[in-house]
């Protein structure tokens, strides 16, 4: 009798373990020493100290100011051609500590670092927002083509996992997108904006909820803004009022 209630106990103990090894992680996400949390406080730190959130940034579009434009509180790219979002947040530049970690993430399907890199976000920056007038957030979606080769959309599984205030709705399917753009990053600035004209569209069973709302956007890179500006404009079409972008990691003209 033992040995048969034993199979399906030890079947279940390798499935935990299994399921446990997949999905939590067993290091620190940036300097992979063993702790059990996904991150451990030093890199926590570490991060929060050097993040984004302690430069004077542009209110648009979230870059690091030059010092002749802290004064203005906007970078002089978007004082020159206002982009269709209000506000930019982001956690850290792209050539910063996360970054491996949103490779791991995003190329090795890691998912118990998108875990970890929402923890990073909850722990350093999500008490920093102010998102009392936010009432929607969105993330930007993949093309259909991208979403089945790489099994889920990266953008969704960080915003499902930050935290917010709780009268802000989630809505993973509100924004959708036509079709990909083949080798976007080697293209310029303006060939990049004009191919990602036209490239979005808001699900119409979402369109009257959005009317003259507040959204948040989130990303998991920003680049040239391109793509989040496309969205913004999409969604300033269908009547929403506000939009910001919340972004993961940022790409930064000054390299810090
Ligand atoms: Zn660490
Ligand atoms: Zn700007």
């Amino acid at each position: 009798m033992a040995q048969y209630t034993q199979r399906p106990m030890r079947f279940l103990e390798n499935l935990i373990q299994s399921i446990s090894e997949s999905v939590l992680p067993t290091a620190c996400i940036v300097c992979q020493q063993y702790q059990s949390a996904s991150i451990c406080n030093q890199c926590l730190l570490m991060i929060y100290h050097n993040s984004l959130l302690h430069y004077e940034c542009c209110y648009q579009c979230g870059i690091p100011l030059l010092a002749t434009e802290i004064n203005q509180q906007h970078c002089n790219t978007c004082i020159a051609q206002a982009p269709s979002f209000d506000q930019t947040i982001c956690l850290d530049c792209y050539d910063g500590p996360l970054q491996e970690a949103l490779h791991q993430f995003k190329y090795q399907k890691r998912l118990a670092y998108a875990h970890g890199l929402s923890e990073v976000w909850n722990a350093a920056l999500a008490s920093e927002i102010d998102d009392r007038s936010i009432d929607y957030l969105l993330p930007v979606p993949l093309s259909q083509k991208k979403l089945l080769a790489r099994g889920f959309n990266q953008s969704w599984e960080l915003a499902k996992r930050i935290q917010c205030g709780s009268h802000i709705q989630k809505l993973p399917y509100a924004l959708k997108r036509f079709h990909h753009v083949e080798h976007q990053a080697a293209k310029n600035y303006s060939a990049r904006r004009h191919d990602i004209r036209q490239m979005f569209y808001i699900d119409t069973k979402d369109i009257k909820r959005l009317d003259g709302k507040s959204v948040a956007v989130f990303d998991d890179v920003m680049t040239s803004g391109a793509t989040l500006n496309e969205i913004a404009r999409t969604l300033k079409m269908i009547g929403v009022a506000r939009v910001s972008n919340w972004v993961l990691l940022r790409t930064t003209k000054l390299g810090i």
